[in-house]
């Protein structure tokens, strides 16, 4: 039999740091186990039969699984309405057709979470583009957090001040360093919001929150949330894929957005999308799980080691992503490259700090995973700029995690 070559200081620092995480652990399980009771309910609510796993063609007319998909995955996330789709090609395009699909020339959209995920930028024409909601005529204000919370009286003078047709909100740090928004902490913005505008429409970036905590953003006040099938809710099943739920009505306007006015959920071929973005559903509880315990232990390890984490070990999460300040390049390269070797794919890989389409640093990034890009899948990254910020999230099964743990950390120690 092949051995793992596993340093034994990097083994036993990580077996020591595990042991004061069983209660943590024990309350993550807890959580799967109710995520997964919505989910199969979901799916016995809507009576999924086997047929509903085969896909159709050409235009998509009568894709009855696709149809009852959407049900679904509207039930488990409180919502309305839900559009799920492989044309949708992963978190960034469902934003943008929601965007697009809500925003009209001379409507004001106003962030309320500061600088919006990289790859929204040129969406909004935060970055100047000829095809951005700017480019259309609509407005963009920005309003920065504040001690990594809403800006009440910024945003209050806001919504007085003239009309806001969208409040947005970004859950997940992105590639900053400050804290991702909890649920509790949406919930109070959205009350705060309506009990001054309640025609305002709140649309929430819910990338790499689902399943993290037992509430959704549009079962506390917000109108319409958009994620990617490549993070938690595809499971590491789905091959790509985004998804948008809340309103029924702005959830018609994103369909007739990505496909066709007149045309808008009624259509859309699934092809082979139907039992995997299932399948991913149906793992997803278990592998959002894995991927909070695995940032949790890293957490703990890393910070043992001597760097500055975010969030530590025993803190209230939001979502999968762990950070691992390095502070400087040479440590950030060798963690991420550690990360890379210990993958199934690619291990033999050395990465090195390239230009993203999207982004605006050099980005070093491991991701030796089975779907292209997927982040539920373990990967790390981090954009090459002070302080040298690993961005880690995903693990698909705990034990994968922990023994890229073991095998990335040996060069640290
Ligand atoms: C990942 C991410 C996105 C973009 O999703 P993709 O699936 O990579 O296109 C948008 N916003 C946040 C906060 C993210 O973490």
């Amino acid at each position: 039999m092949d051995k793992i070559d596993i340093d034994k200081k990097a083994f036993e620092l990580v077996i020591k740091e595990e042991m004061a995480l069983k209660d943590i652990y024990n309350k993550i399980e807890n959580l799967a186990f109710v995520n997964s009771a919505k989910v199969l309910t979901a799916m016995q609510k809507e009576n999924i039969m086997e047929t509903d796993l085969l896909g159709t063609t050409g235009y998509g007319y009568n894709d009855l699984g696709r149809d009852k998909i959407e049900r679904v995955f509207a039930r488990v996330l409180g919502a309305e309405d839900a559009l799920v789709r492989c044309q949708i090609i992963s978190g960034t395009h469902a934003l943008t057709t929601a965007l697009f699909g809500i925003l009209r020339p001379g409507d004001t959209m106003l962030c309320i979470t500061g600088t919006p995920y990289d790859t929204i930028h040129e969406v909004i024409g935060i970055k100047d583009n000829n095809s951005s909601l700017q480019s259309f005529g609509v407005y963009y204000e920005q309003i920065e957090l504040l001690n990594d919370d809403f800006d009440y009286s910024l945003i209050k003078a806001s919504l007085e001040d003239r009309k806001v047709k969208m409040v947005y909100i970004q859950r997940s740090r992105g590639y900053s360093d400050r804290k991702s928004i909890t649920i509790d902490k949406v919930k109070e913005v959205c009350d705060f919001i309506k009990k001054i505008d309640q025609d305002v429409i709140i649309m929430v970036d819910n990338c790499y929150t689902e399943f993290v905590e037992n509430l959704t953003p549009v079962e506390v006040g917000a109108d319409l949330i958009a994620g990617s099938l490549i993070k938690n809710l595809g499971g590491g099943i789905a091959p790509n894929g985004g998804y948008i739920a809340g309103r029924k009505d702005l959830v018609a306007l994103a369909a007739e957005r990505l496909n066709v006015p007149g045309q808008g959920k009624e259509v859309g071929p699934s092809g082979d999308f139907n039992r995997h973005v299932l399948m991913g559903l149906y793992m997803a509880p278990n592998a959002v799980a894995s991927s909070v315990k695995m940032a949790i232990l890293t957490s703990k390890v890393l910070e043992r080691l001597g760097y500055d984490v975010d969030p530590k070990y025993d803190e209230v999460r939001a979502d999968i992503v762990q950070t691992i300040k390095f502070g400087n390049e040479q440590d950030l390269l060798s963690y991420v490259r550690g990360i890379q070797k210990a993958s199934a794919i690619d291990s033999s890989a050395t990465v090195m700090p390239t230009d993203m389409p999207g982004y605006d640093d050099k980005i070093i990034m491991a991701s030796g995973s089975f779907t292209q890009g997927s982040s539920i899948e373990l990967s790390c990254d981090g954009p090459i700029r002070m302080p040298y910020i690993a961005y880690q999230q995903g693990s698909l099964t705990y034990e994968y995690g922990r023994l890229a743990l073991m095998l990335a950390i040996g060069k640290l120690i």
